[in-house]
């Protein structure tokens, strides 16, 4: 019997990340549902996957802090073993507002919620996966934003700037790691039906703008979870340091 594969998705009490642990699970992974404050909708999440006779825990975390963070990985160890897939989801943006109106505090919370969470992730995720600490292997997918690409003017600069830095991020280390048994692959989603464009003060903004997109439809959170998965699974298993964007022709 082969073991069952462990995968942590970051940001998953709702919105693209509920979506990415639900398939998971339902593809026969034990999932671990990290999030930040929403308990009540972490636990509905479970509950969806452990009635549907899946295997998952929801552990609170703040991925922006590295002592929640170790233990984070500490209660994966013990409560599900060792983690074969990490996804970087967990990430916020604020009020739409030009850069100048944007306060250092917003600016440093911006950058450590969105790039110092999948820098922190991803190092314990090494530190269990590589060849070169003794593990046997994994896949790191970085959710990014097609804003790393337009910039996000007179919007959230400080969000796109941060999304920017996750794709180098998921470039180098995907370069560092390709010979040590891990792939590491980001996703760049655009204009997706989340509660996310609430926090920029928009709920709406996905309706506002489909008809600028090819497509001419915003995205569901399940369109992007595929995408996840697949740079995740064995399907893509000679692809590493790539991107997809899941952006409707953006
Ligand atoms: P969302 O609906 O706003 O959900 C955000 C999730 O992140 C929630 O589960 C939240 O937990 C969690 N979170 C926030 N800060 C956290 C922290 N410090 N530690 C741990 N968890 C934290 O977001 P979404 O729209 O699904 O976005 C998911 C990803 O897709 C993000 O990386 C986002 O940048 C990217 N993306 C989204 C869109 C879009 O159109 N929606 C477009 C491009 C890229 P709580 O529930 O506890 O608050």
């Amino acid at each position: 019997m082969t073991a069952q594969k462990i995968a942590l998705i970051t940001g998953a009490s709702r919105g693209i990340g509920a979506a990415t642990a639900m398939l998971f699970a339902e593809r026969g992974y034990a999932v671990c549902i990290n999030y930040l404050s929403n308990s009540a909708a972490a636990e509905q999440i479970e509950q969806h996957i452990v009635q549907r006779g899946g295997r998952c825990i929801s552990v609170k975390a703040d991925v922006s802090n590295a002592e929640d963070v170790s233990k984070l990985f500490g209660r994966i160890d013990a409560e599900l073993g060792r983690i074969t897939v990490l996804v970087n989801n967990a990430a916020i943006l604020s009020t739409q507002c030009r850069l100048e109106d944007i306060s250092e505090a917003r600016f440093s919370h911006v950058l450590r919620t969105n790039l110092l969470s999948c820098f922190l992730c991803c190092k314990e995720a090494v530190k269990r996966m590589s060849s070169r600490h003794g593990g046997t292997g994994g896949a790191i997918v970085n959710v990014s934003s097609l804003a790393a690409r337009t910039g996000s003017p007179n919007e959230y600069i400080d969000y796109a700037a941060s999304k920017g830095a996750v794709d180098t991020l998921t470039r180098g280390l995907a370069l560092e790691v390709a010979s040590e048994g891990i792939r590491v692959n980001g996703v760049r989603p655009a204009l997706i039906y989340t509660d996310m464009h609430a926090s920029g003060g928009e709920a709406d903004r996905v309706t506002r703008l489909k008809s600028n997109i090819p497509m001419l439809r915003g995205g569901q959170p399940e369109e992007v979870a595929l995408a996840i998965f697949w740079l995740a699974s064995e399907q893509a298993s000679y692809v590493t340091g790539s991107f997809i964007d899941a952006a409707g022709g953006l």
